[in-house]
């Protein structure tokens, strides 16, 4: 039986990919996540603590539910008729109807399929989701267009090239939500000099390593910090950043992808941000998608889930650690949709709000304004650029063009947009009244005197301000606002790394040309 049949608008190969025999679905493979096999699929005994205390289920936690709930809606989202051709696809091998995420592209078609998907998800989560299951996806596709680096690596045990090909599958086909761990715990950072090879070896009693290789595979003790979403997604992906890719203790060298309800792995959940009372107390709390410290207490990692072991070869080429360059684009469309999403959400918000107090025809504010726009628009050119500067990979894989630097600059700049609204809003920001005070015919009408706003009435203005105050001034914002600063690795540390592949031969030659022969109207006396 043919399960779709697509008209006009969709590229060939697609169309191809869509017409699809269900006799052909592959068994086992269970596609496209929905909601409700999410929340199903999260009782599966991980080890989460919060303040103290052991999580048993974190789906109806008060700390993880909304969160859980929230992602659940989307899965929801990406099956319903108005969004699933926008959304999913079928795989031609397996057969199933699966995630955009996980389409390993291989045309500029693709790539744009690919960068529709990552606009919606950021659309439904506000662009306030760091690890959406969307994010991860393009991880284990960039690792794969190594595949021949990571399987040059020997191990009698496995060939980690075709782990991580297998790996690959087995996401695309159920439709797999992954977090990763990178660094050590933040204990001695003295001892870790940034882009350097590392000649102390590295504490063992703190640094993630093999404590013993097995039949079944190796046994890993130690710390990772941190873990964004290991209280909500199915696997973590843990490997080394480019800080810690140059090991000196070959046991700590180690990439690999376990669920996160392995036994012997322990989840500690950060306290929760903007917890707060009342229907709209904030309106973007449902979006607060943890930190998590992981231990490792001699935890399983089976052989056929190990990308990399003692040999940090191919990781070292994969993020560019030592000054080569990074051909491909590491994050895709996921990471640069929820920037995008992230700034005109902001942009917007502050525009609201001063007209909302009637400031917006003041040249100050209006100036602030136009900065926050013109953000925006370099954003979004620079997205065309590096859809533009797309192409095919060695592996055959097809890559957004590279965007290392595009990163390292929405880490800066995404902490001034917070501080222009937050200048914007006065002190709007924290002054306003809760539902509670609302609804309380006491004061009611000295709200409605004193705390409306120029145009509209009390209710609208604080439900917005309270959206202004979620962006740039509760826990939540704050946390936003570390999160977009660190999130990349160390941007000191990111710009280095750039620096040290940046091609600058073509300009320097010219310059040491100019520097080697007199002026040619120069004067003479
Ligand atoms: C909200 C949030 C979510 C995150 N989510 C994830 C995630 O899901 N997965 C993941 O793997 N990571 C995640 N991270 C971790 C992130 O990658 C790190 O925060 C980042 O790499 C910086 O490391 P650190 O926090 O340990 O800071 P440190 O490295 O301890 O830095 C502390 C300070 O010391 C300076 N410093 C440290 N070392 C040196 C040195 N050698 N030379 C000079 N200065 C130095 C730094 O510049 C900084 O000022 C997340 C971080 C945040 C804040």
């Amino acid at each position: 039986m043919v399960l779709f049949t697509e008209t006009t608008r969709r590229p060939d190969r697609l169309r191809a990919m869509i017409a699809v025999d269900t006799a052909r679905t592959k068994p086992g493979a269970r596609g496209a996540m929905t909601g409700a096999r999410y929340i199903e699929s999260l009782r599966d005994g991980r080890e989460v603590y919060i303040d103290g205390r052991r999580v048993e289920d974190v789906t109806v936690h008060p700390a993880f539910k909304d969160m859980i709930a929230e992602l659940a809606r989307c899965y929801d989202l990406q099956n319903s008729p108005p969004y699933r051709d926008e959304m999913t696809f079928i795989e031609p091998e397996s057969g199933v109807r699966t995630s955009l995420s996980w389409l390993l592209p291989r045309s500029a078609a693709d790539l744009k399929l690919k960068r529709r998907n990552s606009e919606l998800w950021n659309e439904f989560t506000w662009g306030q989701l760091g690890r959406s299951p969307d994010i991860l996806a393009p991880y284990i596709i960039s690792a794969l267009h190594l595949k021949d680096a990571f399987s040059a690596v020997k191990h009698p045990r496995c060939d980690f090239g075709e782990n991580l090909a297998n790996y690959y599958r087995y996401c695309l086909e159920n439709d797999i939500f992954l977090t990763h761990a990178l660094g050590d715990p933040q204990v001695d950072r003295s001892t870790q000099p940034q882009n350097q090879q590392r000649e102390i070896p590295e504490d063992e009693q703190v640094a993630l390593h093999v404590v013993e290789e097995t039949a079944d595979g190796v046994i890993v003790t130690g710390g990772k910090q941190l873990s964004t979403a290991a209280t909500h997604a199915h696997d973590c992906y843990v490997a080394l950043s480019a800080t810690f890719a140059m090991r000196n203790d070959p046991r700590c060298v180690l990439a690999f992808s376990i669920p996160l309800a392995s036994p012997g792995l322990k989840i500690l959940a950060r306290e929760p941000v903007s917890r707060w009372f009342g229907s709209w107390g904030h309106p973007l709390q449902m979006l607060d998608e943890q930190d998590c410290m992981l231990f490792f207490d001699r935890v399983l990692v089976p052989w056929d889930r190990l990308f990399m072991l003692y040999d940090a070869t191919p990781m070292v080429k994969m993020l560019g650690a030592g000054g080569g360059s990074v051909n491909f684009n590491f994050l895709g469309w996921a990471n640069l949709c929820r920037a995008y999403t992230r700034m005109q959400l902001i942009t917007a918000v502050a525009t609201m709000v001063a007209e909302a107090i009637g400031v917006i025809e003041y040249r100050e504010v209006a100036s602030k304004l136009g900065e926050m726009v013109t953000y925006c628009e370099l954003w979004r050119h620079a997205m065309d650029g590096v859809e533009h500067e797309a192409g095919p990979t060695p592996s055959g894989q097809w890559s957004l063009g590279p965007g290392r630097g595009l990163h390292i600059w929405f880490a800066q700049t995404s902490g001034r947009m917070t501080e222009l609204l937050r200048e914007i809003c006065g002190s709007g920001i924290i002054m306003q009244p809760s539902e509670n005070d609302l609804a309380n015919p006491e004061i009611r009408a000295y709200l409605d005197k004193y705390m409306r706003g120029k145009g509209v009435g009390v209710d609208y203005k604080s439900r917005l301000f309270r959206l202004a105050h979620d962006l740039a001034a509760s826990s939540f914002g704050m946390r936003q606002d570390i999160y977009e600063y660190w999130h990349g690795g160390d941007p000191a540390r990111n710009r280095i790394n750039l620096l040290r592949s940046y091609d600058q031969s073509a300009m320097r030659g010219r310059i040491e040309e100019l520097l080697s022969r007199p002026l040619a109207h120069g004067t003479t006396s």
